[in-house]
Formats: C-alpha cells, sequence, structure tokens
C-alpha cells in the first residue's frame, strides 16, 4: 500500500505539488517532483520519515529545484528520465519508457509521455492504481507544449485514455479552477461539486480518478486528432 502525501510549493505562485509516497508494508519513501526543498523537510519531519529516492516527471525547475539539498540531506537518489540525464542535475538512475521502479514494495512502470517537454516520463503504479502526470495531464486540462508537438501530446494522451477507469491521478499542479467554468453535463456537475468541496476545504483537488478526468477533461474527450486540434 503506497501512502501519499501532497505537498503544496510555490503556493499562489505555480501552486506545485510534490508528492511524499511511502510504501508502508517495507517502509521506504520517495518524494516526487520535489519543487522546493523547505515544504518537503517538513513535511518529511512531521512523518518521521527519510526519504530514499527523489523521483522526477520531467527537467523544468519548478519539478526539480529541492532535489540537490534534498540528496545532500538524505542521501537520497535522483530517479528520472534517462533523455533528461543531462538536464537533471544529480542524476543518479536514468529510465526508460517500459522500465520499472520499485519504492519499497510498490512497483512503478515508466510511461514517456513526450509533449509538455521531450523526456517527460509519467510515474505509473498499476499495482497502487495510481499515476502522477507531472505537466502533461493537469484536472481539466493539460501542460502547454514547451518543447514536444501537438502530435506527440495526442500520442501521451491516447496511453494515459488506455489506463482503468478506477486509477487515480496526481498533476503536477494545483489548476483545477480554471477548467471549472467549462463543464457540462451530469458528470461535469459532480465532478465540479467535488472539486470545489475540497477546495473550499484548503484541499487538493486530487486524486480524481482516470474515469472522472475521461468524462470531463476536453482533452481527453476528443475522439480524433481533428477534435483535438481545434481545443488549440
Ligand atoms: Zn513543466
Amino acid at each position: 500500500m503506497l501512502k501519499v502525501t501532497p505537498i503544496l510549493c510555490r503556493p499562489r505562485e505555480m501552486d506545485n505539488y510534490a508528492y511524499l509516497l511511502t510504501d508502508e508494508k517495507e517502509n521506504v519513501s520517495a518524494v516526487l517532483d520535489a519543487s522546493e526543498a523547505l515544504p518537503v523537510i517538513a513535511e518529511c519531519e512531521k512523518q518521521n520519515i527519510n526519504p530514499k529516492f527523489l523521483l522526477v516527471t520531467h527537467h523544468h525547475f519548478d519539478h526539480v529545484e529541492g532535489n540537490i539539498l534534498l540528496k545532500q540531506k538524505y542521501g537520497a537518489e535522483i530517479v528520472g528520465a534517462k533523455a533528461d540525464e543531462n538536464r537533471i542535475e544529480g542524476l543518479d538512475i536514468g529510465l526508460e519508457d517500459g522500465d520499472s521502479f520499485f519504492v519499497g514494495s510498490a512497483m512503478a512502470k515508466i510511461i514517456a509521455a513526450d509533449g509538455h517537454t521531450l523526456g517527460h516520463i509519467l510515474w505509473y503504479f498499476p499495482e497502487e492504481k495510481m499515476l502522477f502526470t507531472g505537466d502533461t495531464l493537469f484536472n481539466l486540462c493539460i501542460g502547454g507544449l514547451f518543447e514536444g508537438t501537438q502530435e506527440q501530446m495526442w500520442q501521451t494522451l491516447q496511453k494515459i485514455k488506455q489506463l482503468p477507469d478506477d486509477v487515480l491521478f496526481y498533476p503536477g499542479h494545483e489548476y483545477t479552477v480554471y477548467g471549472l467554468r467549462n463543464l457540462q453535463g451530469e458528470a461535469g456537475e459532480k465532478y465540479k461539486e467535488k472539486a470545489i468541496a475540497r477546495l473550499q476545504q484548503g484541499r487538493p483537488v486530487a486524486p480524481m480518478t482516470l474515469g472522472e478526468e475521461k468524462q470531463c477533461n476536453h482533452y481527453l474527450k476528443a475522439d480524433t486528432f481533428d477534435e483535438f486540434l481545434r481545443l488549440f
């Protein structure tokens, strides 16, 4: 069982989420996308945890800036895409599409996700039914195309669409509020209600299920590449 604690970083500026993951069976922890060191250290101290790994979805500074300090403090290894080995400072372990990586007993499958950047990866834990999407998929929207093409992002989203509906997904930023006004229909109303309730409690909207997202996120709802292109 993987315990997930979201850690809000850069609040009111970029609203990043770092995630503290703990495999409770073997008591091994990792931090995914350590945007900043201080809020991550505060949470680790609160939970009395020494993270063993620093997992990375992509090279952007707001997803890696805490890494070096955390690596020094905890002796943790930095794990990210091999394709980003020259852009992720201090990378210890480089992974490729289809590779597996274990956080204790919890196995992650690496899914290549070109689009937002080239070399972006998704961390998918099939047994735990959890997906960490970085800046590829957000609640009700997707990441900007900084390096990849629309075609590449489309292909990446098709991979996400093939994953089971009951998978919980955890994005790299809290951007839900921007998509709420575009929600339609019964599924949309339910999504909106749930999202607003969580935001009002000061909680992240994540996790939603991929099933909910497939019904409500226009970029996932697009059935053809042409339909997808009309959203830009
Ligand atoms: Zn990014």
